[in-house]
């Protein structure tokens, strides 16, 4: 059986859990070593790769992409992901002039 434990991520040299979970999907993968990395660093890199690859500029070619009206300006925007209704959609321009309201 496992038990959690405790690792320091080498990133942020914070403490944080190995649960038995996690070493159970490590084991069940056949992976050997333990996380280096805490959960949220983790997560940071994740991102930091995805925004490499995703480049809003630059390869969106095989993403469905859906036809908005933009809150912002009202006109018709093209967005990479099916709005729900719940946050305002807006397009490119009004997305980068409102970044910092938008999270
Ligand atoms: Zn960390
Ligand atoms: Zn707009």
């Amino acid at each position: 059986m496992f038990s959690s434990k405790m690792l320091v991520c080498k990133d942020c040299g914070q403490e944080f859990e190995f649960t038995v979970g996690e070493q159970e999907f490590f084991a069940e993968k056949g992976f050997t070593n333990e996380p280096s990395r805490c959960p949220s660093c983790r997560q940071a890199r994740k991102n930091n790769r995805n925004r490499d690859q995703g480049n809003w500029s630059g390869n969106r070619k095989n993403r469905p992409m859906y036809e908005v009206t933009c809150d912002g300006c009202g006109q018709i925007a093209r967005v990479p992901f099916q709005p729900d209704g719940s946050r305002p959609v807006y397009c490119s321009d009004c997305f980068r002039n409102n970044s910092s309201y938008a999270r």
